[in-house]
């Protein structure tokens, strides 16, 4: 294997991960990492928290830097777009021409922020968050008595309009949903999760479209659908993420929302890998549910393990999915799938916040959610254990905030 060696598409973190898990793991034969930024691989998470609100002029969390690619003995081609896959000769083209053979392939493509589509609109001073060249085009935008619109009531939308009101600015917040938080996080901490804004400044329309949006020197006014408008001084758009699947499509692998992938997050072509917010996978702890994760630990995980599955490892991947959000003081926590519980029991911990225990119809625990105080990340850690041990608990024991969580860990899978 070692002629042509390993080749990565996607410098973010699970590409990253996915390098130096080859090295990690024993591959002495070459490694390609291919990125289109410039820059070493960055972590995302502070791009929408403490990039935007530093007092200090921002720079870029590095994940793995260029000394240490190099010590790795990784090719980084940094600034480099892949063009086309031709799987027939297991070859890359690069924008400038240049040919990569690939022994196994991964594709770590990521996501793309889906853009706002409205006729007749002038939308190109929108903003949208995704690179550190976006965090700091909004970072300058976020000036004290600005008002700043946000749009979509997603995790984007959420911890910009939080850090917008930290940096002095009023914001508007303008969700198509009935409410904010659709995705994955249970009403009640939806709720909680408003109101904490809501006591912040923040003006939440919800359940309202936007018909247009008009720019002119004073400023931008959008008109939304309930005859309302917003008159601001920056328009910020947090509606969803596209997985960047273009390149997957052209060379005919399997798409399903996203890249489709086995367990192992093979493609349909054996010597093609790929992870992260790019591909669907079967979930073994869900009855081998489809599922396409956005979040920063999924693609840690996934890049690590493509990199064990390129190598020949036949392990399935099943990791519990995991994510987290931080607003204001306020730490918001989901492990497993929320949809997937059919009953939903809660903890409350008074005023270190509250936890929801979400449960299969034969009362296995199947999720578990909790916003407040940093703390609660070890009640979510024990929940994971419990989630990956496929347990049946009791009720009263997940609600009674006297019975210790670790207590229940004992329990066996039946
Ligand atoms: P998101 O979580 O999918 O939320 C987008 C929100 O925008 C949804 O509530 C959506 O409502 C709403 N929306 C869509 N079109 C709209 C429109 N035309 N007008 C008003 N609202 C509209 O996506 P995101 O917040 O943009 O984040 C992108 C990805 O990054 C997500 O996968 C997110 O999980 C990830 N991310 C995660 C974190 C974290 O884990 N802490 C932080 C930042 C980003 P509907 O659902 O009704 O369409």
């Amino acid at each position: 294997m070692a002629e042509f060696g390993m080749v990565i598409v996607g410098a973010g973190e699970a590409g990253a991960r996915a390098a130096v898990e080859l090295r990690t793991h024993g591959w002495t034969g070459p490694v390609t990492l291919i990125g289109e930024e410039k820059r070493a691989p960055y972590e995302r998470p502070p791009l929408s928290k403490d990039c935007l609100v530093t007092e200090e002029e921002p720079s870029t969390v590095d994940i793995i830097n260029h000394r240490k690619l190099a010590q790795l003995d990784v090719n980084f081609l940094s600034g480099s777009v892949v063009t086309e896959i031709d799987r027939n000769n297991q070859s890359l083209i690069l924008g400038d021409g240049q040919q990569i053979r690939y022994e196994r392939l991964l594709l770590a493509t990521g996501s793309r922020p889906r853009r706002l589509s409205i006729e007749g609109s002038d939308l190109l001073s929108l903003l949208y968050l995704r690179t550190f060249a976006d965090a700091i085009k909004i970072r300058t935008q976020l000036e004290p008595g600005k008002h700043v619109a946000v749009i979509g009531g997603g995790f984007i939308g959420l911890e910009v309009a939080a850090s917008a009101i930290k940096r002095g600015c009023s914001v508007t917040l303008v969700e198509a949903g009935p409410r904010i938080l659709t995705r994955g996080v249970p009403e009640e901490i939806a709720y909680m999760v408003e109101a904490r804004h809501s006591e912040a400044g923040v003006v939440f329309k919800l359940g309202v479209g936007i018909k247009s949006i008009e720019t002119s020197d004073e400023g931008h006014v959008i008109a939304l659908s309930d005859g309302t408008f917003v008159h601001c001084d920056t328009v910020i758009a947090g509606i969803g993420a596209i997985p960047e699947t273009s390149l997957a499509a052209q060379c005919g692998l399997e798409i399903e929302n996203g890249i489709r992938v086995s367990e192992k997050l093979a493609t349909s072509d054996p010597n093609i890998f790929a992870a992260g917010d790019c591909c669907s996978f079967p979930h073994p702890l869900y009855g081998g549910k489809r599922i396409r994760l956005e979040a920063w630990r999924n693609a840690q995980d996934q890049g690590t393990h493509a990199a064990r599955s390129m190598l020949d490892s036949i392990e399935s991947y099943a990791a519990v999915p995991w994510f987290w959000s931080d607003q204001y003081e306020q730490n918001l926590q989901v492990i497993g799938l929320v949809d997937c519980g059919e009953k939903t029991i809660i903890r409350d911990l008074g005023k270190n916040g509250k936890l929801f225990f979400h449960l299969s119809t034969d009362g296995r625990l199947v999720a578990a959610s909790g916003i407040g105080a940093a703390s609660i990340t070890k009640d979510i850690r024990i929940a994971e254990i419990l989630i990956e041990k496929q347990v049946k608990v009791e009720s009263s024991d997940l609600e009674n905030p006297k019975v210790k969580l670790k207590g229940l860990l004992r329990l066996q899978n039946i």
